[in-house]
């Protein structure tokens, strides 16, 4: 089973994919997560990436589309995956069509997770996540049990990813509603969207994805 994730930045995809992965034994792919991991190591694409990144804009399709057709082509992949943050222009959605049918795969399941743009930002500017064992927490909505202690690991140390910052949130909001809400019809056409309301508590959001998963 091959599923994508589509919404907005904010909108519980990593959250839920990993729910997802855990539950379904599939791969979660998440491209923000590559571009990171190459940020870090300071490669040439981590090198391309990070200006674009910290503006809040897209990177190039070519590196992205690059990028994840050599990932979705590793033996863990077979199995199949759960695509976080891709596609997110048309040319990325085209493109991964023509590289899934020419293996005879294709996308199975695609969930929009719908959530009002009005509050995407101070969600995503609440967020940070334990620097020892990445459990996720949010300011507002899911603060630690005990203040500045994880619950998961009991770390002390916390991180929030450099683009979460109010001025870039406004900016990657626009680069999905310019480039990305624009791929919406094209999976719906295919009859696969299934459309999630993101703004419910977590755990309704995972039953809603389960009830859609379970009619697979
Ligand atoms: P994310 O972690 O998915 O929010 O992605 C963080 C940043 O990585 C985005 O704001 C983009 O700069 C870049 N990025 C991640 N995935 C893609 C993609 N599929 N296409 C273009 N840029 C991407």
């Amino acid at each position: 089973m091959n599923v994508i994730f589509l919404g907005p930045p904010g909108a519980g995809k990593g959250t839920q994919s990993k729910r997802l992965e855990e539950q379904y034994g599939l791969v979660q792919i998440s491209t923000g997560d590559m571009l990171r991991a190459e940020v870090a190591r300071g490669s040439d694409i981590g090198k391309q990436a990070k200006s674009l990144m910290d503006a809040g804009k897209l990177v190039p399709d070519e590196l992205i589309i690059a990028m994840l057709h050599s990932r979705i082509g590793q033996p863990d992949c077979a199995k199949g995956f759960i695509l976080d943050g891709f596609p997110r222009t048309l040319g990325q959605a085209d493109a991964l069509d023509k590289m899934l049918s020419a293996e005879n795969k294709k996308i199975d399941v695609v969930l929009f997770l719908d959530v009002d743009e009005d509050i995407l930002a101070d969600r995503i500017s609440g967020r940070f996540t334990c620097s020892k064992c990445g459990a996720t927490y949010n300011e507002v909505s899911k603060p630690p049990k005990k203040e500045g202690e994880c619950d998961v690991c009991g770390s002390h140390e916390f991180k929030r990813r450099a683009d979460d910052k109010r001025e870039t949130v406004v900016e990657r909001l626009k680069e999905y509603r310019n480039l990305t809400a624009p791929i919406l019809p094209f999976y719906e056409k295919t009859g696969r969207l299934y459309k999630i309301n993101g703004m419910l508590p977590t755990a309704q959001v995972t039953a809603d994805i389960e009830a859609v998963m379970a009619g697979k």
